[in-house]
């Protein structure tokens, strides 16, 4: 006989680590515990001796939103709320709503006009969220939910929520089980801020309970038609093709900030040339399809290599969501080498030319 698997998910493996009490339901879709992958060709591009990838893609709803989102509903359900509501640029609101569903709440969610990737979309629809579209942006959408969560019963689960924070957190405490250490540096997408800052909370908690010796560096990448904190300004008007980015005035900018200086790290701004060609890069020669925000981690590591910044050592990069979620730009950005042929030998050969 076989032992039986351990219970899946954050709650149950972080239990101790987690502002959980004996009234937290212990629920779970199978989140976290997620693949940590070694680079096999592009370290060397990134003037690294070791580069790894953390596979957030692998997390149930395909982004890293699910370890903190199965914590906000977890507390939200002890609290007794029988509704969520987030504001999304997509993931969030893809993420909510598959818990809700598990939980057999309502989700209500806030995406901005016209900007939300069809993956995440589709993923929200088939959970049966109730979708508002709103003609605001994001940080317009994020303001406006604040609001009707302080005035109806509906729990807030964007990452101003401290219980996501606390969940995403985990990350950290993973990739340093899994390297034995924390790395020397984080490469991770900056957009609203809440993943940096849960990452270093993170690493912080790593190190004082010695299961790290050291702190990475934190290198936090915006888009830059998106980088209000590069800028040191609001964007009252973000654009880039990273829609999961495209947040002109980060609810956690003081944190992300504090990261960046207490690590003695940078947060720094990508083109959406640069996001794409890491993008294709990750794709075409390490064979991880990711979208477009989660290649900002490796287009800054790209960027830094490049002006003579990166001097070895070992990276992770976070790659946030997959690739799947946006498959427009993934056809928008290849001339597809498709070749139509009857389905015979020959017909196959003469297709490929052989
Ligand atoms: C949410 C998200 C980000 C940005 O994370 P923040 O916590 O908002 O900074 C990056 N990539 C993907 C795929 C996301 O879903």
């Amino acid at each position: 006989m076989t032992e039986p698997a351990p219970p899946a998910g954050v709650l149950h493996r972080w239990a101790s680590f987690l502002p959980l009490t004996p009234a937290t339901p212990r629920i779970s879709l199978g989140e976290g515990s997620t693949p940590l992958v070694r680079a096999a060709h592009i370290a060397g591009d990134c003037g690294l001796d070791e580069l790894w990838f953390k596979l957030e893609s692998c997390n149930p709803t395909g982004s890293f939103k699910d370890r903190g989102m199965v914590v906000a509903v977890a507390k939200a359900l002890e609290s007794g709320a029988k509704a969520i509501m987030c504001a999304s640029t997509g993931n969030t609101s893809a993420s909510a709503a598959a818990y809700a569903a598990h939980c057999g709440i309502a989700c209500f969610v806030l995406v901005p006009g016209g900007k939300v990737a069809a993956g995440k979309m589709a993923q929200a629809i088939a959970f049966g969220a109730r979708i508002i579209e709103v003609s605001g942006n994001f940080d317009a959408a994020l303001n406006a939910a604040r609001e009707l969560t302080a005035k109806h019963p509906v729990a807030l689960v964007n990452s101003v929520n401290p219980d996501r924070i606390a969940g995403q957190k985990t990350a950290a405490f993973e990739i340093c089980e899994a390297l034995g250490d924390a790395p020397n540096f984080l490469a991770i997408p900056v957009g609203n801020a809440g993943n940096i800052t849960a990452y270093w909370k993170g690493f912080g908690e790593c190190a004082e309970l010695g299961r790290a010796t050291l702190h990475p560096r934190m290198f936090g990448f915006q888009a830059a038609g998106a980088a209000p904190i590069v800028n040191n300004a609001p964007v009252a008007d973000p654009h880039t093709v990273a829609t999961a980015i495209r947040i002109g005035n980060p609810a956690s900018w003081k944190q992300a900030v504090a990261a960046r200086d207490e690590s003695s790290g940078a947060i720094e701004a990508v083109t959406d040339e640069e996001i794409l060609e890491a993008y294709a890069l990750l794709a075409r020669r390490e064979g991880l399809f990711v979208e477009p925000a989660s290649a900002a981690s490796v287009a800054g590591l790209l960027k830094l290599a490049r002006a003579g910044r990166t001097h070895g050592g070992c990276a992770v990069a976070v790659l946030t969501g997959n690739g799947l979620k946006d498959p427009d730009t993934a056809l928008a950005q290849y001339a597809p080498d498709v070749t139509k042929a009857d389905a015979t030998v020959e017909s196959v050969e003469r297709a490929l030319g052989w």
